[in-house]
């Protein structure tokens, strides 16, 4: 079975879409530690970071970091943070977090967000790719 991540991709299930190329997709985590909470995934479906071959990994590091850049300038903050985890969903993510304080890359503290809101700031971030 695909997981929420490739039925994102796919448009099975609906994001705030960030950017996208042929092998990478970046949207809005729904439930973010901070504004501008970001996702960046392969298109390719596994489940370990550590696990993807060697061009994939380099390409999600590349990807995340064009993204992250983006994000710099689109929402005010002290730098991005960077985490990966997995435990929720087996299909690797990098975690980009504006950071405010420690407080931002600690997942029990969470920010809500409007529709909007969340609009928004995906409209922004992706206008700042470059
Ligand atoms: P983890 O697998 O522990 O790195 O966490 C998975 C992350 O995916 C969490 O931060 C969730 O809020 C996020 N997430 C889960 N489902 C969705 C979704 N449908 N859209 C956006 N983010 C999601």
């Amino acid at each position: 079975m695909s997981s929420i991540f490739t039925k994102i991709i796919n448009g099975e299930i609906p994001s705030y879409k960030v950017a996208e190329d042929e092998n990478f997709f970046a949207f809005l985590d729904i439930n973010p530690n901070a504004k501008g909470h970001t996702l960046v995934v392969p298109k390719k479906e596994v489940n370990k970071l550590f696990d993807l071959d060697e061009a994939t990994y380099n390409g999600l590091m590349s990807f995340s970091r064009k993204v992250a850049l983006a994000l710099e300038k689109a929402v005010p903050c002290k730098r991005i943070g960077v985490s990966v985890i997995g435990l929720e969903v087996p299909h690797v993510h990098v975690h980009l977090i504006p950071l405010h304080s420690m407080q931002n890359i600690d997942f029990k503290h969470k920010v809500s967000l409007t529709k909007e809101e969340f609009e928004e700031t995906a409209k922004s971030i992706a206008e700042n790719i470059q």
